[in-house]
């Protein structure tokens, strides 16, 4: 690869996602970067953090994985939040984070705001004051709690839901970033000092050189133009998620299809990061296929009173074109919707703002994303982020941005990422 001072870099970033957003924000941020000199020009499919990158949790943690990458990037999620007031931005904070354990109420099945919790319900504790507001809670409910360890501050799991609470995380080692908010923040700061974005603009294939060697362009479509156009490359970065195989058909990349929700909950919630296990009870009036069943959805308690869940992953539709083509199967997002409303009055009292589903980019035979170059002269790969990309990907983007200016990544020690590895 040309290295900072052989002159003029056409740099093209694939994918308007976190990784290609945080890509293009730290490229302009390098030493090396001179707008006079380098153009850098991010071509989005459909819309900036259409896919993932704007419907995933964005929970960050110092315990994530892979360990080569973590450090580096928490250390840079707060220094940006530092730098850019992210707290209000983005939503930056520090958050608790526990595994729970917990036995769900019988709530009466319905979609949205207001369900009510009619008579005697589920599995509770035999005891149908078990059925009745979280805020009627009783001082006997309050000192189970404690003897269970469970945080006083979390008050807003049912006590006679909760059986256990474990620590994972806490605000030392986890925070948390509003992923959509994150995102094409990141996108507007590197517009702001050039970067020229282009949304509805999928790139249809990836040009070489004669012998091979070297990117030399990449084809793409607009929606002004039925022809195809060409955008002459010396440096490309692949961060098109799930979606890589579409133009590099050897990346190992695989797609899990998730869905999750937001609420509003009907009062502001305490900050913590639930990873759940929720047994419904026999009979689940709102759903009765789950009926006694075990449920895991991963509950965020976010700032700006609004709850973020999502459930398991489902093969049963493939990856569409596009992040605009997405199914979302709204009986799925009722499960999540009924299972943490069964275990929380605020969740069930409050109101569903969105019910939405995306993919998950996966690395097949690997639980690390592929970070460096291809083989091709001018090519960088950062993909396969699976479910800790929010986490990684300020560290991903400052080390694209090494690989370019620099030759190699410097921030952290990487060869264990390095694409050519699974290519
Ligand atoms: C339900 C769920 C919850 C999650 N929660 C968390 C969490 O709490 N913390 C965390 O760290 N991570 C989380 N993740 C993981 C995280 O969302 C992903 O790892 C991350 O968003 C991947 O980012 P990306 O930019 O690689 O991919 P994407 O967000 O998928 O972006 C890729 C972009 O490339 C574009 N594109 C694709 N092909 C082309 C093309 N040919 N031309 C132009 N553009 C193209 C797409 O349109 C898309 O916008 C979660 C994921 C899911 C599914």
């Amino acid at each position: 690869m040309a290295t900072a001072n052989d002159g003029k870099k056409e740099i093209v970033i694939i994918g308007g996602g976190i990784i290609g957003c945080t890509s293009a924000y730290y490229l302009t941020r390098h030493p090396s970067y001179d707008p006079t000199k380098h153009k850098i020009t991010l071509l989005e499919a459909s819309k900036i953090a259409g896919g993932a990158s704007g419907k995933a949790g964005g929970l960050l943690a110092l315990w994530a994985y892979p360990s080569s990458l973590v450090p580096l990037s928490y250390k840079l999620h707060k220094e940006l939040a530092e730098e850019h007031g992210g707290e209000e931005r983005w939503g930056y904070r520090r958050v608790h984070c526990g595994q729970v354990d917990c036995v769900g109420r019988g709530i009466s099945g319905g979609r949205g705001k207001g369900r009510s919790v009619p008579g005697k319900e589920g599995e509770m504790d035999g005891n149908e004051e078990s059925n009745v507001s979280l805020q009627k809670r009783s001082k006997d409910a309050l000192n189970k709690l404690r003897a269970k360890g469970i945080p006083k501050d979390l008050d807003w799991v049912s006590p006679n839901s909760l059986r256990a609470y474990e620590e994972m995380g806490d605000p030392s080692t986890t925070a948390q970033v509003h992923p959509y908010q994150f995102t094409t923040s990141m996108a507007s700061l590197a517009r702001e000092k050039g970067v020229q974005i282009l949304e509805n603009s999928p790139v249809t294939a990836i040009n070489y050189s004669p012998d091979g060697s070297s990117v030399s362009s990449v084809t793409y479509t607009t929606p002004s133009s039925n022809k195809p156009q060409t955008l002459p490359t010396t440096t490309l970065i692949i961060a098109s998620g799930p979606w890589t195989p579409h133009i590099y058909p050897t990346a190992p990349i695989s797609a899990l299809r998730a869905h999750s929700v937001t609420i509003r909950p009907s009062r502001p919630v305490s900050a913590y990061a639930l990873f759940t296990q929720i047994k419904l009870p026999s009979p689940f009036p709102a759903n009765k296929a789950h009926s006694g069943q075990i449920v895991t959805p991963e509950i965020y308690a976010r700032p700006f009173t609004e709850v973020y869940a999502c459930g398991e992953g489902d093969h049963l539709a493939p990856l569409p074109p596009t992040s605009a083509d997405v199914q979302v199967d709204e009986s799925r997002c009722q499960d999540i919707v009924d299972s943490v409303g069964s275990v929380s009055d605020e969740l069930r009292d409050g109101e569903v703002t969105a019910r939405q589903a995306c993919y998950l980019p996966s690395v097949q035979g690997s639980s690390a994303p592929l970070v460096g170059f291809t083989g091709s002269e001018g090519e960088v790969m950062a993909v396969g982020h699976t479910c800790w990309g929010i986490q990684n990907a300020p560290g991903t983007g400052k080390l694209v941005s090494e690989f370019v200016f620099e030759g190699a990544g410097r921030s952290a020690k990487v060869k264990g990422l390095d694409p050519r590895n699974f290519l």
